[in-house]
This record gives structure tokens, C-alpha cells and sequence, in this order.
């Protein structure tokens, strides 16, 4: 786990870049990074109460902590009011939760009465790195404005009691929880690993969303896993598991083209006149083709 907040020298090594995804192009107004028609994300604040050695936004954190102004997140608003075609808010930073619960009442509240925005979705850590920040008056607002969160568990460590309370307080008040996990070398690049930590996540109703292929961000080279590994971990989970306990791999576009889902390759495969399929246990099956 210490890998995952302890500086590392190999840190220095200056290979890949510090915005692959290209987030500073697809930014039409205020802090908002848009890659898609109907959903964007607003980053309200570039603090987090830990910082992640992997953090893919490294470029944006650190330094010195600095909350989106209000003035910012005024632009922001009045860009969705005017954009009709949104229909998801995600509001991330740094971390989200680090703003106090004046401020995302504030945000919330400016988005519910925008009519085409039918989902506010917030993006935190805490509930791994300062789970003391959900308590009922935090799950009560999020539950007033149906506010859905993705969190980032990577490893069954993180899932300490304190965490467990927090998931359980949201949950309790109906707060949907996602868990967007990243595959990292050392961390959990290990098939018992993420099926553990998974199964712990179902265990406690958080929903296993996403497992990222980590992205080639400048500083987090030692991190990195080769798809191969994520493709044989998503194969071990089939069958294996709960459908529940295994997320969907996704890889993310360079240069903000967006996340292309990866599925083990012998899955399917469509040769002559007919698909083949490879189960769980290996067993090959076809399928015609409907002409
Ligand atoms: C990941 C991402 C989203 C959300 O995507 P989902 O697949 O709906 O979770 C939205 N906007 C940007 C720019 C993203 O990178
Ligand atoms: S909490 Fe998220 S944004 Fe903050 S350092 Fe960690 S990965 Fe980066």
C-alpha cells in the first residue's frame, strides 16, 4: 500500500507525458473537461488528502491546493445550462469531497434546477484515504440530490472498519457507490489480488465499475502493466466469481479519443463462417452466423 503514497525515485524518469488524455484540449469553458456528447466533467478543486503517487492528474496537483473559484464554477454551470445535450454532471477534482458541504450544496443545487442534467455524479478517494469525511449530514445532502459516487479502491487493504463505516452510512442512506479501480505494478497486478478485493467490495454493496489499464503519465512509468496482464485477470474473474466482482477493463484513449473496453481476446473470435467462443473452462464453442 506505502507504493501507492510514498515518492519513489524511479518518479524522475522523465518518459510519457504529463496529459496523455489531452484533458487541457477538451476544455470548451471554465474548468470542464468534455470528451463526450452528453456527459462532462467539472473539476472543482485540485486538493486531495492524499497524493496518490500514480494520480493520473499529477499535472494538476500538488503544488499548492487550490479550489476552483466560484467564479469558475459560475462559468462552468452557465456552459451545461446552455449545452442541452448534457445530460451527466461528474464532479471531480483532485478530490471533491475536500470542498465543505456549503460549497457542493451549492453545486448541486445550481445543477438540479438545470432541467436536461439528469445525473450528478462525484468523484472521491475518501472513503481509502479520509474516511472520517462521510457522516450522515454528507450522505443526507448527497441522497437530497440523488448525487451517485465513484470511488478507488486497488487494493483489499484499503477496505479498513473506517472504511467499511463510511461505505456503510451511504449506502444506508442510498447513495449509489461505483468503485473505479486502477491496475498498478506491484500494487494488484495479481489475479487472487483483484479478485479479493473485489469480492470484499460486493461484500460491503459497492458496485465493481471500472478496472483501468493505467495510463502512460509521465513519473508513474513504474506502474505500468502490459495489457496482456489486465487481460488475463478479467479471464481468471469469468466464472470464477460473482458477474458482480468483475468490472468492466478499460483502456483510455491517448489523446482524449476516450475508454475503449477490453474483453480477453479468445472470448470471441469470428473466423470463417462462424463466431468462436472460449468459457471459462476453456471449452470451444461456435456459433453460425445469421445471414
Ligand atoms: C471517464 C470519463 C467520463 C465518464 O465516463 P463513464 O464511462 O460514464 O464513467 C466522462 N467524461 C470524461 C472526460 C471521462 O474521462
Ligand atoms: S485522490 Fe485521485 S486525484 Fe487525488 S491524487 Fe489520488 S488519484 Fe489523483
Amino acid at each position: 500500500m506505502k507504493l501507492q503514497a510514498i515518492p519513489d525515485i524511479k518518479e524522475l524518469d522523465e518518459e510519457g507525458e504529463l496529459d496523455p488524455m489531452k484533458e487541457e484540449q477538451s476544455n470548451p469553458s471554465g474548468r470542464i473537461t468534455r470528451r463526450y456528447p452528453n456527459k462532462l466533467i467539472i473539476n472543482v478543486t485540485n486538493a486531495c488528502p492524499v497524493y496518490c503517487r500514480h494520480c493520473q492528474r499529477r499535472r494538476l496537483i500538488g503544488n499548492a491546493d487550490k479550489n476552483t473559484s466560484k467564479e469558475d464554477i459560475d462559468i462552468s454551470i452557465d456552459f451545461i445550462r446552455n449545452h442541452p445535450a448534457i445530460r451527466e454532471v461528474l464532479i471531480t477534482g483532485g478530490d471533491a469531497l475536500l470542498l465543505n458541504n456549503n460549497r457542493l450544496e451549492y453545486i448541486f443545487n445550481e445543477l438540479s434546477q438545470i432541467s436536461h442534467v439528469e445525473v450528478i455524479r462525484i468523484g472521491t478517494r475518501v472513503l481509502a484515504t479520509l474516511p472520517f469525511r462521510i457522516d450522515e449530514e454528507l450522505a443526507c445532502l448527497l441522497r437530497k440530490y440523488r448525487v451517485q459516487l465513484s470511488t478507488q479502491f486497488n487494493h483489499a487493504c484499503e477496505i479498513t472498519p473506517e472504511a467499511v463505516r463510511a461505505i456503510d452510512i451511504l449506502v444506508d442512506h442510498g447513495v449509489l457507490v461505483r468503485n473505479q479501480m486502477v491496475l498498478l505494478h506491484n500494487v494488484n497486478d495479481d489475479k487472487y489480488c483483484i479478485q479479493k478485493t473485489n469480492e470484499e467490495l460486493h461484500k460491503y454493496r459497492v458496485i465493481n465499475y471500472y478496472l483501468f489499464h493505467p495510463k502512460d503519465v509521465k513519473s508513474t512509468k513504474h506502474f505500468q502493466v502490459d495489457i496482456s496482464k489486465g487481460l488475463e485477470i478479467m479471464k481468471h474473474l469469468e466464472g470464477r466469481t460473482s458477474g458482480m466482482c468483475k468490472p468492466t477493463y478499460v483502456y483510455n484513449a491517448p489523446g482524449g479519443l476516450g475508454k475503449v473496453p477490453l474483453v480477453p481476446m479468445e472470448n470471441i473470435d469470428c473466423t470463417e463462417d462462424r463466431y468462436r467462443f472460449t468459457t471459462w473452462e476453456n471449452k470451444i464453442i461456435t456459433k453460425d452466423f445469421k445471414h
